[in-house]
Order: C-alpha cells, then sequence, then structure tokens
C-alpha cells in the first residue's frame, strides 16, 4: 500500500502535512486536490509527497479526489514548500495561493445506494425511508436527507447505511455559478433607407449626435454593440436612448464569448529596431534564454536598470517573442492592474488574441474560465498583479517584473506575507526560466545584488523618444523661503507662474500630494485638543466634499463637530492639506483652468481609473491633481508641467526605507512630465531640500542616491546587509499587550543564547507606529539577522502574533 503525505486545508494543520493510505484502486499523484478525513470533517487536501511508508504509524485513508489530473505542477509544489518554509507561513496557505479560483469550496456530500439484496423487514421505518430516497433518484445530497429526516438522525441513518454496507457516501465540490456575459447592442427598428431619412430630419433639427447615430447604424449591416457605437460616433449612451424613446432603434442583449481583454480599438504592433542600449540589453537576455532552454544553465536573474521611456517595455515585448520562438511562454507582472491600461494595450497588440489578464474586476466563475485557459497552454503571456505569478502557465521560460521596487509587490496583509520578486526567482531557479526585472529606480537591495553579481545589471541610461530625449528640469523650491518672503500660499511663487503660464500654452499640469481629503487634522484653537479616530488614534481628516472626518486607517467617518469636545469652544480649526484642499486651492488660485483629480475617494465614487484618465488625455482638464496613483506608468505627451506640493510627506516616517521610498515617488512622479515633444519641468517643494532623497531625485540620479543610501544601509546595518523580521502582537487591552511582547522577546533571547547564535538581534518591543488599529493595541518586536526563518521556524508563536519575514516597511 502507498501513502501520501497531504497539505490539508485545516487552520490545525499549521506548518506540516499529514500522511494518508491511499486506498487500492485509487491513483493519486503528486499535486493532486484529494479528500480526506481529518478529525471528524472531510477537508480538501493537496498531495506533496508520495512515500512506501506513513510518517506515523496510525494512518487513515484518502476518501477520494477532487480533481482527476494533478492541480498543482512539480515545481509548484516545491515552490508551496519554499512559500512555506521561508515565510514561516501555514502550508496550506501557500498551497493555496496556486489552486484555482474559488477552488476552495464546500465539499458535498452525496449519498448513493449501493446494489445487493437485503432484507426490507430488519430496517427502521427511518431507514426505509432514507433508503427508498435515495434508490429513487441513485444519488443525493446529505442536505436533502437532512431537510427530511433533520440533521442529527439524517446522519445516524447514513452512518447506519453505510455500515450495513446498503449506502455508500461520495464527495463533490460544490459547483461555480458562471454568469453568462451579456452585452448591449443597437438595433436598427426601421429600414436602412427610412433611418437615413429621419437623419437628416434629426439632422436639420440641430440634434446632431442622433443624426450621426442613426446615420452610423443605417451603414451596419447588422446589429452592434453599443460600446463601440458610442466610441465611433463618440456620444454618450443618452444619444442612443433619445433614439430609443423615438422608436427607431432598438437594444437587445446578446450574450459573448469573454475576452480577457477587449481588443477593440487595439491594432497590432510589430518589434521596433532597438537602439544600440536597448539592443545590447536584448541580446544578453536572447541568449540567456537560449543557455535556458538549452539546460545549459538553471535559470538567471536580469535587472534592467532604464529611466522611464528608456524602452524597457519594448525589451519585454521582444524578449517574451524570444522566448514563445523557443517554445515558451512568460509571465508579466504589473504592479497593479488598474492603473497600468496603456501597458496592457501594447502587450495585447504585440501578442494578439494570446494574452490572458487577470484582474479581481473578473467575476468567480470568469476568473476561474481564464485559469482554465491558461493550464490549457492557450496564451502565450499572463499579465496580472503580484499573484499572477502563481498563474498555471506551463512551459514557463519568462518571467518580467515590471517596476519592480514597488511594494505592492509584498503581500502585506495577510499570510503568506510573500514578496512576488524573491518567489519569482525562486519559481524560475525550480523551473528553469529568466527573470527580467525592471525599474527607473530599482529597489536599493536589487540594484546590491545586481552590482555583487547575483543579477546581470542592463542599463539603458536614456530616453528613446527622438528629439526631446532629455529628462525634465526639476527645480527644488524650499518652502522656508516662500514663509520669508510673506508667501503663505499652498504654491510657492515659482510653481505658481509655471502653473498658470502652462494653461495659457494649453499645456496639461499635474499637481502631486501624497495624502487625501482636505485638511489632514482638526484642532481646536482655544485649548489645543486635535479630533481623532476613537479606535485607531490617528487624527480624522476632513473631507470637504461630503464634510465630514474620516480616519484613514480604519475609515471610521463622524460628523464634523460644531464645538470643541474638550472645552466646548466654537474656534475648530482645518490645519494641513490633502488632494480636495489642494483642489480647492487651485480652482481659487487658477480659475481659468479646469481641474481633475484623483485619488483613492474619486475613484472609488465616481469615475474609474480609465475614465479619469481618458478624460485627461482628452484634454477635458488642464491640471489633475492626484496622489501616488498618479505616478504609475502613464504616458501623457501634453503634460509640461508636474508639481509636487509636498516632497515631506513620508520623509520623517520611523522607517530606514523613508529615504528611499521618497526617492522612488519623486522620480516617478518626475517621469510624468516632458513625454513629449513640447518638453517638460519639475517643480518639488519641500522644507528639507538638503536630503539626500531629494537632491538625487532632482538630478535624476540613481547612483547619487544608492551610493549614499547603501552607505547608510551598511553603517546601521540595515537590510540589504542583514535581514529583518517584524513580529506584531494585537490585544484589545494594551498592557497585556506589551506583557506578551516582552515574554516573547525573553524566550527568543533565551533561544539565541542557548543556540549561540552570535549574529541574531532583537530590538523592542515597542508600540507599533500604528499602535491602534480598530480598537486593537499593536505592540512589535523586530529580529535582525541572516538565519532568521530557521530560527524562527523551531519557535511556538502564539497565533495572535503576526510575523513578516523581510517586511518591505516597519510602520
Ligand atoms: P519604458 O518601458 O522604459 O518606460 P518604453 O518601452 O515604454 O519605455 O518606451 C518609451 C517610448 O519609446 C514608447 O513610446 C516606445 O514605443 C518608444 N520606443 C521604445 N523603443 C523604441 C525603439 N527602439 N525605437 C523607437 N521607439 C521606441
Ligand atoms: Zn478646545
Ligand atoms: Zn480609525
Amino acid at each position: 500500500m502507498g501513502y501520501a503525505e497531504v497539505s490539508v486545508n485545516s487552520p490545525v494543520a499549521q506548518r506540516r502535512t499529514f500522511s494518508y493510505a491511499i486506498p487500492s484502486g485509487l491513483s493519486v499523484d503528486v499535486g493532486q486536490a484529494v479528500w480526506v478525513p481529518f478529525g471528524d470533517k472531510l477537508l480538501q487536501g493537496i498531495v506533496l509527497a508520495l512515500t512506501d511508508y506513513p510518517a506515523v504509524e496510525e494512518t487513515r485513508e484518502i476518501a477520494g479526489v477532487i480533481e482527476p489530473h494533478p492541480i498543482l505542477s512539480p515545481s509548484q509544489v516545491l515552490l508551496a514548500r519554499w512559500i512555506g518554509e521561508h515565510y514561516l507561513s501555514p502550508l496550506f496557505d501557500a498551497v493555496a495561493l496556486m489552486l484555482p479560483p474559488g477552488f476552495e469550496r464546500r465539499a458535498v456530500t452525496f449519498i448513493g445506494s449501493t446494489p445487493g439484496e437485503y432484507d426490507v423487514s430488519s430496517l427502521t421505518p427511518e431507514q426505509r425511508y432514507a433508503l427508498e430516497l435515495v434508490q429513487s433518484q441513485g444519488k443525493v445530497t446529505l442536505g436533502k436527507l437532512e431537510k427530511a429526516l433533520g440533521k442529527k438522525r439524517a446522519q445516524t441513518i447514513v452512518s447506519q447505511l453505510v455500515g450495513r454496507g446498503l449506502a455508500g457516501r461520495s464527495y463533490e465540490v460544490e459547483p461555480i455559478k458562471v454568469r453568462p456575459k451579456t452585452v448591449p447592442y443597437l438595433h436598427l427598428a426601421v429600414t436602412a433607407d427610412e433611418a437615413q431619412q429621419e437623419a437628416a430630419r434629426l439632422h436639420e433639427k440641430r440634434a446632431i449626435k442622433q443624426a450621426a447615430l442613426l446615420d452610423f447604424l443605417a451603414q451596419q449591416p447588422e446589429a452592434a454593440p453599443l460600446a463601440e457605437v458610442r466610441q465611433r460616433v463618440n456620444c454618450d449612451k443618452a444619444v442612443a436612448d433619445a433614439l430609443v424613446n423615438k422608436g427607431l432603434v432598438t437594444v437587445q442583449q446578446i450574450e459573448v464569448r469573454r475576452e480577457p481583454i477587449s481588443y477593440q480599438g487595439i491594432t497590432p504592433s510589430y518589434p521596433l529596431a532597438l537602439t544600440t542600449a536597448q539592443k545590447m540589453a536584448f541580446e544578453s537576455i536572447k541568449s540567456s534564454l537560449l543557455q535556458v532552454a538549452k539546460g545549459h544553465t538553471s535559470s538567471a536573474v536580469f535587472l534592467l536598470h532604464g529611466v522611464t521611456g528608456s524602452g524597457k517595455t519594448e525589451i519585454y515585448l521582444q524578449a517574451l517573442a524570444e522566448a514563445v520562438k523557443l517554445g515558451k511562454r512568460g509571465i508579466v507582472l504589473v504592479p497593479e492592474i488598474a492603473l497600468t491600461p496603456q501597458t496592457i494595450e501594447r502587450f495585447a497588440s504585440r501578442f494578439p488574441h494570446r494574452v490572458a489578464v487577470l484582474h479581481s474586476k473578473l467575476s468567480l466563475g470568469e476568473q476561474f474560465d481564464e485559469w482554465q485557459r491558461i493550464s490549457n497552454g492557450e496564451f502565450d503571456v499572463v499579465i496580472g498583479s503580484r499573484s499572477a505569478i502563481f498563474a498555471p502557465q506551463p512551459d514557463l521560460g519568462l518571467i518580467v517584473i515590471d517596476e519592480e521596487h514597488e511594494w505592492t509587490y509584498k503581500q502585506q496583509d495577510k499570510s503568506p506575507r510573500y514578496h512576488t520578486r524573491d518567489v519569482a526567482i525562486k519559481l524560475a531557479e525550480l523551473t528553469g526560466a529568466v527573470v527580467i526585472l525592471g525599474s527607473a529606480t530599482p529597489d536599493v537591495e536589487t540594484f546590491y545584488h545586481a552590482q555583487k553579481g547575483d543579477y546581470s545589471l542592463l542599463q539603458l541610461p536614456e530616453r528613446v523618444t527622438p528629439g526631446e530625449g532629455s529628462l525634465p528640469r526639476v527645480e527644488v523650491v524650499d518652502l522656508r523661503d516662500e514663509l520669508k518672503a510673506g508667501n503663505r500660499s499652498i504654491f510657492s511663487r515659482s510653481l505658481s507662474e509655471a502653473i498658470a503660464k502652462a494653461v495659457v500654452n494649453r499645456e496639461q499640469v499635474i499637481l502631486f500630494l501624497n495624502r487625501r481629503g482636505g485638511a489632514t487634522f482638526v484642532q481646536c484653537r482655544n485649548c489645543g485638543f486635535v479630533l481623532r479616530c476613537r479606535r485607531c488614534e490617528v487624527t480624522l481628516t476632513h473631507h470637504l466634499t461630503e464634510d465630514v472626518l474620516v480616519c484613514h486607517q480604519c475609515n471610521y467617518t463622524m460628523p464634523v463637530p460644531q464645538i470643541c469636545p474638550r472645552c466646548l469652544s466654537r474656534r475648530i480649526k482645518f490645519l494641513g492639506i490633502g488632494t480636495q484642499k489642494l483642489e480647492q486651492e487651485a480652482s481659487f488660485t487658477f480659475p481659468q483652468a479646469n481641474l481633475l483629480r484623483w485619488d483613492r475617494d474619486v475613484t472609488k465614487r465616481r469615475y474609474s481609473h480609465d475614465k479619469i484618465l481618458s478624460k485627461f488625455r482628452a484634454h477635458e482638464a488642464d491640471i489633475l491633481i492626484g496622489t501616488q496613483m498618479i505616478a504609475k506608468g502613464l504616458d501623457l505627451p501634453l503634460v509640461t508641467l508636474v508639481g509636487v506640493v509636498s516632497a515631506d510627506t513620508g520623509l520623517n516616517l520611523p522607517d530606514f526605507r523613508a529615504g528611499e521610498r521618497t526617492f522612488q515617488l519623486l522620480s516617478q512622479v518626475a517621469g510624468r512630465a516632458g513625454r513629449g515633444i513640447l518638453g517638460g519641468q519639475v517643480i518639488i517643494q519641500t522644507y528639507s531640500p538638503e536630503h539626500y532623497a531629494i537632491q538625487a531625485a532632482a538630478k535624476h540620479d540613481y547612483a547619487l542616491f544608492y551610493d549614499r543610501e547603501i552607505t547608510y544601509r551598511r553603517r546601521l546595518h540595515n537590510p540589504p546587509f542583514t535581514r529583518l523580521v517584524s513580529l506584531v502582537y494585537t490585544h484589545t487591552n494594551d498592557a497585556l499587550c506589551q506583557r506578551e511582547a516582552e515574554r516573547m522577546k525573553r524566550q527568543l533571547l533565551k533561544e539565541i543564547d542557548s543556540k549561540g547564535i552570535a549574529d541574531l538581534s532583537v530590538i523592542g518591543p515597542a508600540p507599533a507606529f500604528i499602535h491602534r488599529l480598530r480598537g486593537r493595541f499593536r505592540w512589535q518586536l523586530i529580529l535582525r539577522g541572516s538565519e532568521l526563518s530557521a530560527f524562527l521556524c523551531q519557535i511556538p508563536i502564539p497565533r495572535d502574533w503576526t510575523v513578516d519575514i523581510d517586511p518591505v516597511g516597519l510602520v
């Protein structure tokens, strides 16, 4: 008899597998999903290994297989184990990353009759009733019997029948309900001739749009999708509605097969002739792809370091084409799907109908379909945000991580707290693939590895755009000087003049401020009381449009008090600025300009990312005001001025990555200016103009930043010269929280001491930067050393602790 080591979907299972016997007649493979008995339940599990001997004496049998074929590939099984070990996560959490969407559904138990003779008189009336029900339908769900007999009775009776060999249990997963997708189509309700006559009449009556739409439809051989019509005729839905009301047009919902990307308006693109710098980079990647395909090396990692507009994406595209030529496929990771429509379009037009896009906007059923199609090998390229690294892409040859420095690549909010970059490099090692990490401002740790030779460094120092190829001029404005000169406005004199000039010249402006809302805190002028969230203790932000106070930590909302809760004074003052306030100030200062705001408040309520972006591209606004969302890879040729209203928002956080974060953000924002032939200018306002992160960003000088940063890191013994783990304990009782953190520290120290580990140290405990979140207190310990996972995996850590290996931020 064979045995299987199974990762079981139960919180009790934690980081281990369980041994199960494989019943005779059942064929089971590594990576296969199975039902296993666990306590008194039947749970899902994934087979991670097959063995001749069980790890324990007593084993139970696998109850059945869930899917006939393995779900995880052998490399994925190894990857899941690595994730579990490295990030100290429950094993099934790691395995679950690779399961099809919606896989963790309930098991439905079916009861079926078994053939054979039996003596009816030996059965109780209830048993007879149940058996007849089962026999009449072949099999029924346990739920149905429970309805008929009551939950407890049904279970007892089924056990009795199964025990006597009269019935058997089988298990199936709940089916996913896939709703068919329909799209509205416009149909002429009159003949084409009549439509044209009517169009002429509408035209005379100055209903130009309606006339145009009707005319367009009259020329179509058949019904046309509303979305396409609106685009072609450039009209609103209201125009179509008007024609419907006049009885000239009807709308029909037609079922369509969903394409992962709308290829509408996307024309195929062809490889560009590479510049010299691009060519050198591309040739290195190409030869690596070949070496790996031949099996000469196992994997390779490239860091493609190039400023925005230096042609990195073109290299990704050509490298992917090369991989496809070698019979391989690729995965492309982007920080956030919703923010990168232009990038996705470029992949879609280079690989028409061969690109899958994974994003959370798809319904569960659609995601499931997409997963199946990827698994069937229907796509050359899979694009998605971090979880797309777990897509079942067969013949993986190339993994691209665009904007590799972005923090969204780290899963921070739930287990496993993995970093996509590290997972991708591991996966490449396991499958034999090439990894390209691309960035204009690489993560300091990535660059360090590239310098050391762990990764190959490829550099594209210049923009490819012909003509105005240079990077925008950057001016740093010292806000202290503005105050001295008596300027109390949000806008420095420089910025204000530049905005006015750009608007007059019909050029576009981006104003960046990394804070949402209006006033960022609300204070009583009389007693100094500051309004804070009762559950998180952070200051409440005033939101102008809704006129409420909002906690940016937990979203708690309250009306603006008329009087101070402490001293009852009416002198409530709003201080600090967020994007809403900036919008208001800008509209006072530049009344002739059209404004558009882009932050989470807007995208949640009014417009989607796409809509805001296309409005701005169509020059429906002169000034775009936004948070870090606008810093992403957008190509906006009419933007000639970018103003950073305050560069200091992130600079003073108690985190060793604060400087890096500021540099990356400023560099990205600055990269938005001057992408067209008009050239560009950036103005950064700050109270710390001498800070190296601001200086380096202003000079577009990564090397300057890196040299300073790596020196600090070495001196202060921070990553990449060591590794960190953040351990956070949460509890509603602050004192208890502190005591537990202190206890944990003592335990860790004792363990370090008894093992004689020299390079491990414990920092803290201290209240976490966000000391209170949603009514729970948080205390933090930081562990510094090299072999952290190996050390920690031997220490029992209670469940209320959050363990984050290689955290991207400490606040
Ligand atoms: P990045 O990804 O580094 O921001 P892109 O690949 O988007 O750079 O290139 C910037 C612009 O230059 C794009 O419009 C792209 O089409 C164009 N481009 C890239 N490579 C070439 C090339 N070899 N010849 C001409 N244009 C190019
Ligand atoms: Zn007061
Ligand atoms: Zn709160």
